[in-house]
């Protein structure tokens, strides 16, 4: 992933809305790949567990609705709205033709690896705005760590304690910078300004959102910024974050 990368935040927003939704009613991942979900959730990687959930929910998703609605897909202007999505991540799919038992599912089916493609690059694009979001954050990491507890048993022993929850690693660099920036150099609970420490910080000024030993995973979306003194006294018994922001000015 390059550094720059240009969002038009077209249509995303109602991507975001069907994620959200999803995070709302179910209890952990569903037609994931589970050894993508292991090493993933043991070790910090750019490839967020949630850019996962984002793929394969959307996939799930529209391969039911063209199931469901080829006469609706057919219907002219609604597919055009998709080569546009494609065209802006200059992803080359043929278009569809009407013809004989040819419907919109099967063209859907037919180019799942290219939808599978365009949902990636979508992900980047909602993970920028998901990633802000701390209160999803929580609701979505405790979907995550009834998957870690469910799939615990198929954990690499390197990667899992005795009680089948996943074992402390060293929070990478780019992660701290990620989420010390997103939380404004401050206590997401407290609000005590932060930013002196920045070159002293300890591993207590990086909380899990979900606590490791609650099956909470090492996903960067499952680490936020706190002072010290309010890591300590956060019960290890409930995940938590806070819903306060610090405003822009
Ligand atoms: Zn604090």
């Amino acid at each position: 992933m390059s550094e720059l990368q240009k969002y038009s935040f077209d249509g995303i927003y109602g991507l975001i809305d069907l994620i959200e939704g999803n995070v709302n009613i179910e209890t952990s991942f569903w037609n994931y790949d589970e050894k993508y979900f292991i090493e993933h959730s043991a070790k910090f990687n750019k490839e967020t567990l949630l850019h996962q959930y984002f793929v394969v929910t959307c996939l799930n998703d529209y391969w039911r609705d063209f199931r469901k609605s080829t006469d609706w897909y057919e219907e002219e202007g609604i597919l055009d709205d998709w080569y546009e999505k494609f065209n802006q991540y200059n992803i080359s799919i043929p278009k569809y033709k009407p013809r004989k038992n040819y419907d919109a599912y099967k063209w859907f089916s037919r180019h799942i690896d290219k939808f599978e493609l365009l949902f990636e690059n979508l992900s980047n694009e909602a993970f920028y705005i998901l990633f802000n979001n701390r209160d999803f954050l929580l609701k979505f990491n405790k979907i995550v760590s009834d998957t870690v507890y469910d799939l615990s048993s198929e954990y690499p022993e390197k990667f899992i304690t005795k009680k089948g929850t996943i074992k402390r690693t060293n929070i990478p660099v780019w992660v701290k910078k990620a989420v010390f920036h997103r939380d404004k150099g401050r206590c997401v609970f407290c609000n005590t300004d932060l930013t002196n420490l920045i070159n002293t910080f300890t591993k207590n000024n990086f909380d899990h959102i979900v606590p490791l030993d609650l099956y909470g995973a090492n996903d960067p979306c499952n680490i936020q910024l706190t002072c010290e003194r309010c890591n300590k006294t956060k019960s290890n018994s409930e995940p938590s974050t806070s819903s306060k922001y610090y405003s822009w000015w």
